[in-house]
């Protein structure tokens, strides 16, 4: 950073910058005189003498270190040197004293305050005819002293080159190290390893239902949003940890001198719980979860390339099997970051070969015990990988837009359903269906849902369809209409995953909504956490207050269910009750009784 402010220097030497007409015969050579004075002793002469445009000043040595010259002034100095010239004077004072020696010709001043950044604009924007410009620094417009615009470029090239520097090798965004620099240092630190009989730990890490925050919330709070994940990365790995941005929401971490799986797996928990705490970003609050895959050089591979694929195809482990939390690389995992766009591929054909189903799980009447409804779930039957849940694919559907046609077969494929089961005479469930956020902006959503309606002859009334907090909350205004729009077709509406988003009580009471689905993050161990006891209370209360109503997601255990119950909610969906099951287990299910045990009250 140039030095606008202290120790005032001014630039010395040659001007290539023809003089005044009238100046040369005014000009008068000053003795020699030491550093020290030269400067200020030259400019008292200057001063009392009105008639003098222009003062060559000498040091001890006789060379001319300075001319002072009223007309052009600051163009003329050269080489450095760093006395003080003027003394604390006020330069617009002595200036003002003449005006008719210097016709509307201004000095480039700046302000004591000014960044580099401002005085080279002020620079550029003067035209300076020579590069051995100087610019007069001042504070509450008294002269401070000068600083050579030479030094100034010279500032700017260097700072141009770091910027080059940190262009290549940072991330812009987070200013975390980007893919390059995470490259090199994972080189290095293998390297490294083989030497010290250390091992190298690759952490793969993805933020998971990141494109649907980034979505609903807007791309301005991702950007934010990722900023404060990479924050709290760094909070958790160690100074000598490299924590990088390999773009999107992909981050990696390399940690070298590793003794066994133990020291990742620290921090990979760290990780995992360093997001628990929701993100505050301005006067709202996202909840966001980590998938990490871990693999370690030498051991899991030799190839530092390979070593990320297969850190890679550990994380997608943990994606598949329900994200939010850690796994190592084994032998045989699929490394899937290669056929990630292959999957979108095949995405595109699954539609076309019919290989989606959808599964259902129970929704329990937490006061009676009854199944009162279903949720719907997306599974992809894949020729090759088997049974697909849609945390390994979803993401990519949303990405590819794929998601819109995907949900027309879902909503097409629950309406049959229902509508079999009716037939069928089974109990009349309510069926909850997933919407995503790309679906509900579409402009022909509402007609395509009546549309369908009409085709399958459903009684909307068992419909309901499931929006997350985050998708309705950003832009809530916008999506008033929508959702009153979506209701008049006679569907229900329920605000999924909630708490886990920012909601305005404001638009939550003029929303056409029926319900609140608790997110699973605060069900989970309820009953050994009483915050989150504290938390359903709160929420349960709000929803009375809005006559709304209010079921818990994922609960697992008889504990949860009893905490829940206590807590006010109406209706309980996990594992406790079942899992999400194939039509035909599920209508099996109800029918052998299987939901009456399963839902007990206990
Ligand atoms: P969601 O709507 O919040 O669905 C609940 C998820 O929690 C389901 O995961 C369900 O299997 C799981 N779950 C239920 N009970 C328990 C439990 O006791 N413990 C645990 N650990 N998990 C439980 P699933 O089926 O993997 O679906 C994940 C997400 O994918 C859904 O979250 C939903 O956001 C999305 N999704 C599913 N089907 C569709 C769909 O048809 N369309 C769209 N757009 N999204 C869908
Ligand atoms: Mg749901
Ligand atoms: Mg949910």
């Amino acid at each position: 950073m140039i030095d606008l402010n202290p120790r005032p220097h001014c630039m010395v030497g040659e001007s290539t910058r023809p003089m005044h007409p009238t100046v040369s015969g005014l000009l008068r050579l000053a003795p020699a005189m030491s550093r020290l004075a030269a400067c200020e002793e030259a400019h008292e002469t200057f001063l009392a003498d009105a008639a003098l445009i222009a003062l060559p000043v000498l040091d001890e040595e006789e060379m001319p270190c300075a001319i002072i010259d009223r007309y052009p002034f600051l163009e003329f100095f050269g080489r450095s040197y760093r006395q003080e010239l003027f003394g604390k004077r006020s330069l617009g004072y002595f200036l003002d004293e003449h005006p008719d020696i210097y016709p509307a010709r201004m000095p480039l001043m700046v302000d004591a305050d000014a960044t580099l950044d401002d005085a080279a604009l002020i620079l550029m924007a003067a035209h300076p005819q020579h590069m051995t410009s100087a610019l007069i620094v001042t504070r509450e417009q008294r002269y401070l002293g000068i600083t050579s615009s030479h030094e100034l470029f010279n500032e700017i090239t260097r700072r141009k080159q770091e910027e080059l520097y940190f262009l290549a090798h940072y991330d812009a965004l987070t200013h975390i190290p980007n893919r390059m620099l995470f490259t090199d240092r994972l080189g290095q630190a293998c390297r490294e390893a083989l030497r010290s009989d250390r091992e190298v730990a690759l952490l793969f890490v993805d933020v998971d239902r990141f494109k649907q925050v980034n979505d609903s919330m807007g791309h301005a709070f991702g950007d934010e949003l990722l900023c404060a994940i990479a924050r709290r990365m760094q909070a958790c790995a160690r100074e000598s940890d490299t924590v990088a941005r390999l773009g999107g929401d992909e981050f990696a971490i390399v940690m070298d001198g590793v003794r066994g799986r133990e020291d990742p797996e620290r921090l990979a928990l760290r990780l995992v719980e360093s997001m628990r705490e929701p993100i505050r970003i301005l006067d709202r609050e996202a909840r966001v979860s980590l998938s990490i895959g871990i693999a370690l050089y030498p051991s899991d591979d030799r190839d530092a390339e390979t070593l990320l694929s297969k850190a890679d195809a550990a994380m997608y482990e943990v994606k598949t099997n329900g994200r939010n939390g850690y796994r190592h690389y084994e032998a045989g995992l699929t490394a899937f970051s290669s056929e990630r766009s292959s999957l979108e591929a095949e995405l595109k054909q699954a539609l076309a070969n019919a290989e989606f189903i959808l599964h259902y799980q129970p929704q329990i009447d937490i006061a009676s015990g009854a199944v009162v409804g279903a949720e719907a779930l997306i599974r992809w039957n894949h020729p090759r990988r088997g049974l697909l849940s849609p945390g390994s694919f979803i993401e990519i559907a949303e990405e590819s837009g794929l998601i819109v046609p995907i949900g027309d077969w879902v909503l097409a494929e629950a309406y049959r359903q229902h509508r079999e089961w009716m037939c069928q005479g089974l109990p009349s469930l309510r069926l909850g269906i997933n919407i995503s956020a790309l679906q509900f902006q579409q402009p022909e959503f509402v007609k395509r849902v009546k549309r369908l309606l009409s085709e399958h002859g459903v009684d909307p009334a068992f419909l309901e369809f499931e929006l997350t907090e985050s998708m309705v909350m950003h832009k809530a205004s916008a999506v008033l209409d929508r959702l009153h729009e979506l209701k008049a077709t006679g569907v229900r509406l329920a605000l999924d995953d909630f708490g886990t988003g920012y909601s305005s009580l404001g638009y939550l009471s003029r929303f056409p909504i029926d319900r609140l689905k608790i997110d699973q993050s605060f069900v989970r161990g309820v009953d050994q956490l009483p915050v989150n006891a504290s938390i359903l209370r709160a929420i349960t209360a709000l929803a009375r207050s809005l006559s709304l109503h209010v079921i818990a997601e994922g609960v697992e255990t008889e504990a949860e269910l009893a905490v829940i119950r206590e807590c006010g909610c109406d209706e309980s969906q996990g594992y406790l009750h079942s899992r999400p099951m194939p039509a035909e287990r599920f209508t099996a299910w109800l029918q052998d009784g299987d939901a009456q045990s399963a839902s007990a009250p206990g």
